[in-house]
């Protein structure tokens, strides 16, 4: 056994259900969008003690929303008595990315394997916390890949919590789970919502006083096509990819030539960005004596890979005639060699840009 949740709910549900008769623990996904929050309003409408889960990960596009909002979205829990924990996805959620399992959605967003990744680990999370079942903000029909009926049962199954997943918005037109066959939720208190509207779930945070803490973030970097090239790219060249890499995807303008990928800072703080990540084996450049950007080369880097970057960071400094000199090095404080080059034209960049 994988641990308690799973022993409990497997072998014993009934013994487990009947000692928890009054007072079930839910544990719900959060996502800080609208759907999870009006979730979590209906089973705290019936008494049941509500706990919040939500996953960071660098491809949520509310990353800056987040920083405040562990503390924004607990304030924006805590009107409901909401206590809300926060899990990483981990490395092991690249490979779901690179090769899932029920495809992807339009661009790398594997959202089937997702919803599974993240109900798993919040199974093994209930177990710890002891919550007596999950639930989420999913409603029917609302994605037309992801959250249909064929998808909510491939979810639940995949993520072994057949019939002890709780869908509140959509219950009422999805089989009774456990948790309703035994009066542990009252049936007739959960929703039937279907479909993209978000009528009904904005009624009920005007209702009950929670529609000015609505925080229609939410977003995911790999639904978005620029951001899925420069993934791909990634998973493609990478031996051993890892979040912590996914993070230089999000700064900067990406370039894949030869073997080599070439980022070039946009601004001041992805310039600093930039030297921050820099590897031992990595490359920095920059124009010399004028402002520009700061450029970092990672992998094969050869004559012809520094003199393409030289002609990139040139591109974009300020310098104003077409040739000038950049320098670079290893060592960020002393970027010790120099090369005179061309800007590149600006038709060969589409060729190279991720
Ligand atoms: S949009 Fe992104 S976070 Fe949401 S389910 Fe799909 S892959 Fe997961």
């Amino acid at each position: 056994m994988d641990n308690d949740f799973k022993e409990t709910m497997n072998s014993s549900d009934q013994i487990l259900l009947d000692a928890k008769k009054n007072a079930p623990v839910g544990l719900g996904l959060i996502s800080g969008g609208l759907d999870s929050l009006i979730a979590c309003l209906v089973l705290k409408l019936q008494n049941i003690e509500v706990i919040g889960l939500n996953f960071k990960s660098p491809f949520c596009i509310c990353d800056k929303a987040y920083k405040n909002a562990e503390c924004g979205l607990n304030l924006f829990y805590d009107k409901l008595g909401i206590k809300t924990h926060f899990l990483q996805k981990e490395d092991d959620y690249l490979q779901i990315i690179k090769n899932p399992k029920f495809g992807h959605g339009k661009n790398l967003n594997p959202c089937i394997d997702c919803r599974i990744y993240i109900l798993k680990k919040a199974k093994l999370f209930a177990s710890k916390i002891k919550a007596d079942f999950i639930f989420t903000g999913e409603v029917i029909d609302q994605r037309p890949k992801s959250q249909n009926l064929k998808a909510l049962r491939i979810i639940e199954e995949e993520s072994d919590l057949k019939g002890k997943l709780l869908r509140p918005l959509s219950a009422l037109l999805l089989k009774p789970t456990l948790l309703e066959k035994e009066g542990l939720i009252d049936r007739s208190k959960l929703l039937g919502i279907k479909g993209r509207s978000r009528k009904r779930q904005l009624e009920l945070a005007r209702k009950h006083g929670l529609l000015n803490d609505y925080n229609a973030c939410g977003g995911c970097l790999l639904t978005e096509k620029e951001f899925a090239s420069r993934m791909r790219d990634y998973l493609k060249y990478s031996s051993n990819p890892t979040m912590e890499g996914v993070k230089l995807l999000k700064h900067g303008r990406h370039f894949r030539y030869n073997g080599s990928k070439i980022v070039i800072g946009r601004n001041e703080l992805e310039n600093n960005f930039l030297l921050s990540l820099k590897g031992p084996d990595e490359v920095l450049m920059e124009a010399s004596d004028v402002k520009g950007p700061i450029t970092l080369i990672q992998g094969v880097i050869d004559e012809d890979v520094i003199n393409f970057a030289a002609r990139l960071t040139l591109r974009y400094s300020d310098a104003i005639n077409s040739k000038g000199k950049v320098i670079y090095g290893k060592n960020s404080n002393d970027l010790n060699e120099e090369v005179t080059v061309e800007k590149v034209k600006q038709e060969l960049l589409s060729s190279y840009l991720l």
